[in-house]
C-alpha cells in the first residue's frame, strides 16, 4: 500500500467546532466493526507515532452536505471529534470548506464526486483488504482499469467512470475497496456478504 502523506488539498475552517449529527454514532459503530474485520489496517499517526491511524475513510450525506472521518483518525476508535462537516469542494482551486476540529480525509474529493454521481447513496465505506482485492476478478466484483495515488484526481476520475447506477461495491485497482449503501447497515453488509464469500471460494 502507499505511504500516507497527508492530504492533497488546503483546507478552510469556516468554524472549528466538534460537529455532533445522529448518524456520527452509527459510523462510529461501524468503524469498529470494519477494523474487526480486518478492512482497515493501522499505521502510526504520521505527525504523533504514539497515535494510532488507520487506513480507511467513512462518509454520510447529509441534506446538500456531507460528513466524513478527520484525516488520520482510528476508525476503530472514532469519537465525535474525529467528523468533519463538508460544507464546499472546489475542485479547480482545491480547496474544501469545512466545520470541525481536525483535518477532512484526504479521499474527501473522492467521496464528494460520488455523492454528485448518485443520488441515491447516502453512505460511503472506504477501507482496505488484501483478501477482497486478491479475489475481485473470481467474484465478479467491478474495479477501476488502473492504479493512482491516494487523493488524486484521477483517482477520482477512474472511480467515477467506473462507478454504475446499481454498484453497490466498487474496486479501486491495487488499493482497496468503496462500498455504497443508504443506510450504514447497507454498505457494511456488502461487505461482510463480499468476506463471507471469499471464505466460502
Ligand atoms: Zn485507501
Amino acid at each position: 500500500m502507499e505511504q500516507y502523506q497527508g492530504i492533497k488539498f488546503s483546507v478552510r475552517f469556516s468554524e472549528k467546532k466538534i460537529i455532533d449529527f445522529p448518524i456520527q454514532q452509527e459510523l462510529i459503530k461501524w468503524g469498529k466493526k470494519l477494523s474487526e474485520l480486518g478492512c482497515i489496517p493501522t499505521y502510526p499517526h504520521p505527525v504523533n507515532p504514539l497515535i494510532t491511524s488507520s487506513a480507511g475513510n467513512l462518509s454520510a450525506r447529509i441534506g446538500g452536505r456531507f460528513i466524513i472521518t478527520a484525516a488520520g483518525s482510528n476508525l476503530g476508535a472514532l469519537a465525535e471529534k474525529d467528523f468533519v462537516e463538508i460544507i464546499n469542494v472546489d475542485i479547480p482551486s482545491r480547496q474544501i470548506d469545512v466545520t470541525g476540529t481536525e483535518e477532512p480525509s484526504s479521499e474527501t474529493m473522492l467521496h464528494n464526486s460520488i455523492y454528485q454521481k448518485r443520488s441515491d447513496i447516502q453512505i460511503i465505506f472506504h477501507g482496505h483488504n488484501r483478501h477482497l482485492l486478491a479475489h475481485c476478478s473470481q467474484l465478479g466484483l467491478k474495479s477501476t482499469k488502473k492504479w493512482y495515488p491516494y487523493g488524486t484526481l484521477e483517482l477520482m476520475e477512474s472511480v467515477c467512470d467506473a462507478l454504475g447506477e446499481n454498484d453497490s461495491i466498487l474496486i479501486m485497482k491495487d488499493h482497496g475497496f468503496l462500498s455504497f449503501g443508504k443506510t450504514c447497515q447497507q454498505a457494511g453488509e456488502n461487505i461482510i456478504q463480499v468476506l463471507s464469500d471469499i471464505e466460502k471460494a
